[in-house]
Formats: C-alpha cells, sequence, structure tokens
C-alpha cells in the first residue's frame, strides 16, 4: 500500500484541480434550467472515469437526469462490488450565506468549499482516485467493480428502482459500497450499518356539514379540532412510549454489544441539546439520545392545520380539521403493518361526533440493518483501521436513504455505507465543504477496502 499512498500524495494537487472543476458544475436537480448543466456533468464523469482506468464507461439515460456507468472487470473469481454516489447535488439558496461562491471552489483551512464538497461529489471523486492508484500503481485490481453514479439522489432518486430494473444484469454484484455518509466525529471512523424506514400519514376528521356559528351551536356539536388533539394525545404516553397496539412487536432489541459502543462515542447530550436549542431533551424512557434516534421508531407529528388561525378572534366551530403524521422505524418494522396498525388505533380512540378519514402519503421506506459481522462491513472496518490506526464504530443513522432499500430489493445486494464526511460540513447549506484530511483518508481507505473485500468474499474465504 505504500505505493498507492505515495502515488496520491505525489498526485495530490492535480487530484485537487481535477476535484475542483468536477465542482464546477452547476448540477443541481431540483431545478429544470439545469438540465443541460446535468448532461454536460454526467459527460465529464464518465470522461474522468475512464482516464482513471475504468472502462466501458457510458451514459445510462433515465426519464429524468441520467446515470453515469463504468466498470472494470478482470479479477476473475474475484467478488464485484457495485459503487454507488450521486453527482447531482442540492439547490444553493440562500446564495448571500455563502462566503465565496458555490460553485467557484475554494481551499481554504484545509477544507473545499463548494455545493457537493461532501454530498457527495467530493466522496465519489475519492472513489475514482482509489482506483486510479490501484491501477497506476498495481497495474490491476483486486476486485471487479462497476460504477453507478446517479444524478436524481437529491430529488428523491425517482428513476433508480427503474434503472435497477432495466440494467439487473449489468449492475450484478455482490455488494453495494456507498461514500455518502460521515465519521461519527473527527478522529472516530463509522461504517453506517442501519438507517430507520419510514411511513407517512395524513389525518382528516370531520364534523358538522359545514363550519359552524360557536355561540349558536357550540356546546352542542363536537368541535373536529378537539376530537383531533385527544386523539393525538392518545398516540403518545407522557414519556415517549408510543400507545399504538404492537407498534414495538416487530422492534430488533439492541445487543448489549452494541450499546456499549455506542456508549463508548464521544457523544455529549448537553452539546447535543445546545445544537437542537432545545429547554431540554425528551424521549422514550429508558434509551440514551442515541439510542432513541438510532435504534428506536417514532411517530411524529409534523404538522395540524383547522379552523381560523387568522388575526383576531373568529368564533367559529370548524368543520374539519387535518394532520399529517410520520413514523421512523427500524428493523424488522414493516411499513405497511406500521400503517394499518397506525390506522387501526385511530378508529379504536376516536373520540364520538366526527369521521375519521386516514390517507397514506408517498415516502415509505423499510429500515435497513447490514450486520456487523457482514464480511464487507468487516472488511471496512478493516480498511479503516488499517489507514487510521483507530477502531471503527458501527453507527446507525437516524435518516432514510430509500436507494439503500432498492439495491436490497431490486438487485440482493447489502450495503456497505462507509462515508468519510464529517459532522456538521453544512451539506445542503451554504459554506458546505469537505475537510481535505478527509479526502486524503478516504482514497487511501478505499485502495486498501478493495484489497480487504477480495480477501474476505474471495474464492477461499468463500470455501
Ligand atoms: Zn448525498
Amino acid at each position: 500500500m505504500q505505493h498507492v499512498d505515495s502515488y496520491l500524495a505525489q498526485h495530490r494537487e492535480a487530484h485537487l484541480e481535477e476535484l475542483k472543476e468536477f465542482l464546477r458544475f452547476p448540477s443541481i436537480s431540483a431545478l429544470s434550467a439545469h438540465k443541460e448543466d446535468m448532461v454536460r456533468t454526467a459527460q465529464w464523469l464518465a470522461a474522468a472515469l475512464e482516464r482513471a482506468g475504468l472502462e466501458n464507461a457510458r451514459i445510462l439515460p433515465t426519464a429524468g437526469h441520467p446515470a453515469v456507468y463504468a466498470e472494470w472487470l478482470h479479477a476473475p473469481g474475484a467478488p464485484t462490488a457495485l459503487v454507488y454516489g450521486h453527482y447531482d447535488v442540492q439547490p444553493v439558496d440562500p446564495l448571500h450565506l455563502w462566503e465565496t461562491p458555490p460553485f467557484e471552489p475554494s481551499i481554504r483551512d484545509g477544507k473545499i468549499y463548494a455545493r457537493g464538497a461532501v454530498d457527495d461529489k467530493g466522496q465519489v471523486f475519492a472513489q475514482v482516485k482509489a482506483v486510479e492508484a490501484l491501477l497506476r500503481t498495481e497495474g490491476r485490481l483486486p476486485v471487479n467493480l462497476k460504477f453507478l453514479i446517479e444524478g436524481e439522489e437529491e430529488i428523491g432518486s425517482r428513476h433508480l428502482p427503474e434503472l435497477l430494473e432495466q440494467h439487473r444484469d449489468l449492475l450484478r454484484a455482490d455488494v453495494v459500497v456507498i461514500s455518502d455518509t460521515s465519521f461519527f466525529a473527527p478522529d472516530v471512523p463509522a461504517v453506517t450499518v442501519g438507517l430507520r424506514g419510514l411511513v407517512a400519514l395524513e389525518l382528516t376528521l370531520r364534523g358538522p356539514r359545514r363550519d359552524l356559528h360557536s355561540g349558536v351551536y357550540g356546546g352542542a356539536v363536537q368541535n373536529p379540532l378537539h376530537a383531533l388533539v385527544q386523539l393525538l394525545a392518545s398516540l403518545r404516553s407522557p414519556d415517549g412510549r408510543i400507545l399504538v397496539e404492537g407498534f414495538y412487536d416487530k422492534v430488533r432489541p439492541l445487543s448489549p454489544e452494541e450499546r456499549e459502543a455506542w456508549a463508548r462515542l464521544p457523544f455529549d447530550p448537553e452539546a447535543f441539546r445546545e445544537e437542537v436549542g432545545a429547554p431540554a431533551l425528551f424521549g422514550e424512557a429508558g434509551y440514551t439520545p442515541l439510542e432513541q434516534v438510532w435504534a428506536r421508531p417514532t411517530l411524529e407529528i409534523n404538522g395540524l392545520w383547522g379552523g381560523f388561525t387568522g388575526e383576531g378572534t373568529k368564533t367559529v366551530l370548524p368543520a374539519e380539521a387535518h394532520a399529517k403524521i410520520t413514523c421512523r422505524l427500524v428493523p424488522d418494522q414493516d411499513p405497511d403493518e406500521i400503517y394499518e396498525r397506525v390506522e387501526a388505533q385511530l378508529r379504536k380512540n376516536l373520540p364520538p361526533g366526527v369521521t375519521l378519514e386516514v390517507r397514506k402519503e408517498k415516502g415509505k421506506g423499510r429500515p435497513v440493518l447490514t450486520p456487523v459481522d457482514h464480511p464487507a462491513v468487516r472488511a471496512a472496518f478493516d480498511a479503516l483501521r488499517e489507514t487510521y490506526g483507530k477502531e471503527p464504530v458501527p453507527i446507525r443513522s437516524g435518516g432514510s436513504i430509500p436507494i439503500v432499500e432498492s439495491f436490497a430489493t431490486i438487485l440482493g445486494l447489502p450495503a456497505v455505507l462507509m462515508g468519510f464526511g464529517l459532522p456538521n460540513e453544512n451539506e445542503h447549506a451554504p459554506n458546505e465543504h469537505w475537510d481535505l484530511a478527509q479526502f486524503d483518508g478516504a482514497t487511501r481507505t478505499l485502495a486498501r477496502y478493495w484489497h480487504k473485500l477480495a480477501a474476505a468474499l474471495g474464492p477461499g474465504a468463500r470455501g
């Protein structure tokens, strides 16, 4: 690995210049004005993959923005990994809060500032340069690699499932490797092994046929807003436990090992409280904040509306009341089953004098957990340990990455989420940046990873 490391060190300046080129493309997938920029970015990336030594680079069109594919398949008998990432970025407003323009990359204090620096162009670029370093110094890769870099991640990967279906054979692999997450803290390398799922619903309570005068009718007719708050309050106990019957039935309990590993993480609840700016932390009793966010499900009211909310007073007894609810799910909860259980509970607890309509909203996803002892995850730990000289931590994320579920359900691939961001690098916000020491660590770790993966999943290992 000495050769790889010195190759990366020698070419660092050139690589950073190339990264800046990549970052200069305003590849904002959400804005139709950038449709042509998306194509140009994809073309640039395809060329960059070929320059690095990958082959058969091509644009895979979708009904939206295109994806980019490239491969290196000269390691017969060795495992095949699919490297997934995205070249699209979030919009940049509010623009005036950027210290330097979002598409004019600027290096300050060892960090590169630009939209996409860490999410995810920079990390995709590190994947490309790790391959280049291996090919230039060793002449070959220890594994077969396929790159799939899409252009719609920031708009929900709308066409990715279709793309995976369509190119099932082309994308066949043993594992998908994704660098689009972060370390737990500087110097605390991490592999994300769990993601929460999601189910969303909207409910409407209806009372009288029309809004009523509260003087003429109030007191004799159920007020849908009152019924709504009573109904919603019945879903959660004062100590934060969700009271939907069977809600926790399939929740996989945390292992003592995981709890111990998380308890050792440098996590300060008071700093966390300070960061969110709440007067106190609140969560399900018996769990630490990390456990609450990573490994426990939630039921959250996201919005409530109805009646009169304008200036002054209106003595109205509203005809309707509405709420939006989402549940974050953990393994092995099933989004459809949880939806049914929540709906059943709402019907059971419904106060008199109103009717209830419940609608399932878009955006559901299954929770994902890659076993910590999966060989591809263990290989990631080995690579990180070798690069950083520190024991990496298996962490989870409270959020959802729907693509991970698509790779699992459509292609049957376990996911290794080995990301190299740092917390608070302003992803999706002004002054997004990436620590260049993380870039260096990423390229060196990823080059090592392909060797570790070959050993972990290779023919000998499968034996
Ligand atoms: Zn991302």
